[in-house]
């Protein structure tokens, strides 16, 4: 027995998959194209899929945004968990990895969930703010650019309804931001990060050991 988190052996993490994954077909064949991909680690893994679907139905999400897209494999999860009337603003800047993404989202039926916009997120999330959506939204994912999470927390926040969710991805970096001074910049912007949502009182926070780390934190 412990106070801290388990470390997951391959053993334990299998064990795991095996007695919790509900992984539909299609998220399924997604995500074994998408290993095949040369920078397939930038997806997500299929427990955090199920966890975000989780949180959508926890909370009640209708209306959701996602900074990060890649192939797909997160949006066609949240989108999954959405009501019928839900929607997902979708941000990416590569129309290539988002091709494999709209094939996908085609395939299970929800491409009308997901309103997918190609553009730097920031650009994105802007335009809904000048469109006057402050607080439309439910819950966000972001898991792209590590340097602008700040810039992300700030969009969301003016976005998200109160009681409205953002989960961060990546949050841990493979354990590097526990060192004193990472090599990485990229490494340290998520340190920095990390520490200033520690003392961000306008948000509930609780940062999760799961996968590389993801951080949950709710608007108050
Ligand atoms: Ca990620």
């Amino acid at each position: 027995m412990s106070g801290k988190s388990i470390g997951l052996s391959d053993e334990l993490h299998e064990y795991l998959l095996s007695v919790s994954l509900r992984e539909s077909d299609v998220l399924r064949e997604l995500r074994e194209e998408t290993a095949e991909h040369p920078e397939s680690e930038m997806q997500i893994a299929p427990e955090q899929g199920q966890f975000l679907q989780m949180i959508v139905r926890m909370i009640g999400a209708r209306r959701t945004i996602e900074i990060g897209t890649f192939t797909g494999y997160s949006a066609l999860a949240v989108a999954q968990a959405l009501p019928e009337t839900g929607t997902l603003v979708a941000c990416d800047r590569s129309e290539t990895y988002t091709q494999v993404a709209r094939r996908y989202w085609k395939k299970a039926g929800l491409a009308d969930r997901i309103d997918l916009r190609i553009a730097p997120a920031l650009e994105t999330l802007d335009d809904l703010i000048a469109a006057g959506r402050q607080e439309a939204f439910d819950f966000a994912f972001v898991d792209a650019d590590k340097t602008e999470y700040p810039d992300y927390h700030e969009r969301c926040l003016a976005l998200l309804r109160p009681g409205g969710v953002i989960a961060f991805d990546n949050t841990l970096r493979d354990g590097r931001v526990a060192e004193d001074n990472p090599e990485s910049e990229s490494v340290r912007a998520t340190k920095r990060f990390n520490e200033s949502l520690h003392s961000d009182e306008r948000v509930h926070l609780s940062f999760l050991p799961l996968a590389d780390g993801v951080t949950l934190a709710m608007k108050k």
